[in-house]
């Protein structure tokens, strides 16, 4: 859809764009496209598209996938994207909010591939990348971020990027950084530049043996990120004792003024292990 094109079919069924909703719809058919291609669909995938918008995207995946699931919270735009994708057979919209959808029965059409493929309301991005890992369900996830999220999920340790989000995202997925994309892709445009980016699901880690500690060990350690490790571990498991903190730090074979952003994966499993085996 050209601007002209989008700004007139806004204008004919009276829609104004919502910031509180994260409506920034795409021009231009290129980055609807490039998301939809690099989202690895094929008629064997049943797509969950997240805030079809006006359907700038949400016909490319048509052509794509087997079936396309469509979650729009904003009932307004039903007309206008029943208008863009008149014809189309393999496509159900469901009105309402993606955070209070079950996933698994929404996706629950006996197709063996499902994978997710969105232009993400911004101000619901972590909420639903949190939601999707957990629901354990897509092979992929190709959505366009926010450019300072795309860096934070893909950051490397020891920079100011890297926080629990990274880790989380580690956790559950590969993370690929697939484009930039300027604000004047969009109407209205944002004020940041986006990146598509694309997260191939996999099983957890097998170093991680115990999943709540892990992700407790980790929030601990990035709440207070100032502070050195120790300290910081000490305000979030009150029930050991510092020596006790300083001696399983010890024994991952860190400096005693080690400071968490700088812990891997692997290293913060470690951890978790050796808290673990002090908590009883
Ligand atoms: N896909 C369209 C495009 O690329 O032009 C629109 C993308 S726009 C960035 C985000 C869309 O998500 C909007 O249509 C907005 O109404 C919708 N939305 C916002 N919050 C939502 C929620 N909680 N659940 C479902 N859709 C939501």
């Amino acid at each position: 859809m050209t601007e002209k094109e989008l700004r007139s079919l806004l204008a004919r069924y009276g829609l104004r764009t919502s910031k509180s909703l994260g409506q920034n719809f795409l021009i231009g058919d290129e980055i609807p496209g490039f998301v939809a291609d690099s989202a690895g669909l094929t008629k064997q995938t049943h797509v969950l598209e997240i805030g079809p918008g006006t359907g700038a995207m949400t016909r490319f995946l048509c052509e794509r996938a087997g079936f396309v699931t469509a979650v729009e919270l904003d009932a307004k735009l039903t007309a206008a994207l029943t208008e863009t994708l008149a014809g189309a057979g393999n496509i159900e919209i469901i009105r309402g909010d993606i955070l209070k959808t079950n996933l698994a029965e929404l996706m629950s059409r006996g197709y063996g591939d499902l994978r997710v493929c969105a232009n993400l309301p911004y101000n619901i991005t972590s909420p639903v990348l949190a939601m999707l890992f957990a629901s354990r369900l897509f092979a992929s996830i190709t959505v366009m971020v926010q450019r300072e999220v795309a860096l934070r999920l893909a950051a490397k340790p020891g920079t100011p990027d890297y926080g629990s989000f990274t880790l989380l995202t580690r956790y559950n997925a590969d993370v690929s950084l697939l484009r930039d994309v300027p604000p004047t892709a969009f109407l209205p445009p944002p004020q940041v530049t986006s990146t598509v980016i694309r997260l191939d699901t996999h099983a957890p880690p097998d170093c991680v043996r115990d999943e709540k500690l892990f992700f407790r060990t980790v929030r601990a350690s990035f709440a207070q990120r100032r502070k050195t490790l120790a300290n910081a571990l000490s305000a979030g498991f009150t029930e050991l004792s510092k020596p006790e903190i300083e001696a399983a730090i010890a024994e991952c074979g860190l400096p005693p003024l080690v400071r968490g952003e700088t812990l891997s994966l692997e290293a913060f499993a470690g951890l978790a292990d050796r808290l673990s085996a002090r908590l009883g």
